[in-house]
């Protein structure tokens, strides 16, 4: 029987119309990762809490190799793993958790280039009295500036939240350096790993950051599924109003993220090779196709699947209209209720308006091919250039 049966039975195919290159949003889920999911809905359906049983100790035996897996990837202890819906609820409980642990606000160091889950998360805090925030400046390429960096810590610092990669323009950052220099003045880390995991090595066992999260669905894995790794988390939990009870874990989603992780751990490093190729010669297309297409962000220190560009001239939101059903790409900055805002990492790396309102965010993925990359450079040029010719003269370029 074919390795896969289960899923490729089923009538299961992704849906939507045409190409998808928004795979910093999400991901489909990988079909070896499904059949896991599946199996485990239905053969492993035990309660992970009620160890009374062989279902439960079974249910359990599964979180806890799917801990295996997950800190494997991470070269973190599998103690140290706790599992959530997802990258916003890990940031919340190791922000939570951070504001437990000392007294007086917090004095949160944010990068400004961090995904809302965080801002947001620091800026209640702050509301509430629990926290105050000040910003770590991004550059032209959304690299962190140092000097301010440094200016803040020494001024004092509790915790410092960086992210391992952006979501938006793909800059990867120093990590390494940031947690080291937060450990010299005793500040914790939190290091928001959602986009970067699997994709770049990360060895927390070197690291020494004090939380670190990932998401389910953005490594072919299902969504409402995540990880905080943290060796200073209380894993067994009691805090804030937690008590003894624990929720049943989705064990059937613990077992699909560490399935994913561990394809990841396989084949992390030869997708990321194959996807910068493609990207590459995206780009090098998309160059020829359009004139006067700026690349945003750090060409040097890239995630591999990532390219961000503007086409001054071309508002993102028409073209994006005219790629509906053949393309799907985004702006990366839409809020949680879709609507698109003008991007706070765009603007805090000093962009013009004219680059800011054209940008766009490709974001390939496992299934993408080198036939897929051709057809979207078409769609998607030639969607930039007929929206600069149907404005040119109304607006000025
Ligand atoms: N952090 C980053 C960098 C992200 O890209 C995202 C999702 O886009 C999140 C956090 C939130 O992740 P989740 O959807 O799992 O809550």
């Amino acid at each position: 029987m074919n390795e896969h049966a289960l899923v490729q039975n089923l009538p299961l195919r992704p849906k939507g119309t045409g190409l998808y290159f928004d795979h910093h949003a999400t991901t489909p889920v990988d079909p070896r990762v499904a059949e896991v999911a599946v199996r485990m809905m239905v053969e492993e359906f035990g309660n992970a809490n009620g160890v009374e049983n062989i279902h439960g100790e079974r249910a359990a035996s599964a979180v806890a190799q799917s801990k295996d897996r997950v800190a494997q990837l991470l070269r973190a202890e599998p103690d140290d793993v706790s599992f959530t819906s997802g990258s916003t609820e890990a940031i919340q409980l190791a922000i939570a958790h951070s504001i437990s642990n000392h007294r007086g606000p917090l004095r949160i160091a944010i990068s400004r280039a961090e995904h809302k889950a965080v801002i947001d998360t620091a800026l209640r805090a702050e509301r509430l009295g629990l926290a105050h925030t000040s910003w770590i400046e991004i550059d032209a390429k959304a690299q962190l500036d140092l000097e301010s960096y440094r200016r803040i810590l020494k001024e004092g610092v509790d915790l410092v939240c960086v992210m391992s990669a952006n979501n938006e323009v793909g800059t990867v950052y120093p990590i390494d350096t940031i947690v080291r220099k937060a450990n010299v003045h005793g500040a914790d880390t939190l290091v928001d790993a959602t986009q970067a995991i699997g994709r770049l090595p990360l060895n927390l066992g070197e690291l020494g950051a004090s939380y670190v999260i990932l998401s389910g669905h953005k490594i072919y894995g299902p969504k409402g599924t995540g990880a905080l790794i943290s060796p200073i988390f209380d894993h067994s939990s009691v805090f804030g109003l937690q008590g003894a009870h624990h929720p049943t874990p989705n064990v059937s989603g613990i077992a699909a993220l560490g399935f994913a992780c561990e394809l990841m751990e396989l084949e992390g490093e030869a997708e990321t090779v194959r996807l910068s190729k493609l990207r590459d010669s995206l780009q090098d297309r998309l160059c020829e196709l359009v004139p006067g297409l700026i690349v945003n962000g750090d060409e040097v220190n890239r995630l591999p699947h990532n390219l961000h560009v503007s086409a001054p001239g071309a508002p993102n939101d028409v073209v994006l209209s005219r790629l509906r059903g053949k393309v799907s790409i985004s702006t990366g900055s839409a809020c949680n209720t879709g609507a698109q805002e003008p991007s706070h990492v765009l603007r805090a790396m000093g962009l013009p308006n004219s680059q800011i309102e054209s940008c766009l965010r490709i974001g390939l993925g496992r299934t993408t091919t080198a036939d897929d990359v051709e057809r979207a450079a078409i769609e998607i040029a030639s969607a930039i250039n007929d929206v600069r010719n149907s404005l040119s003269g109304v607006i000025d370029v």
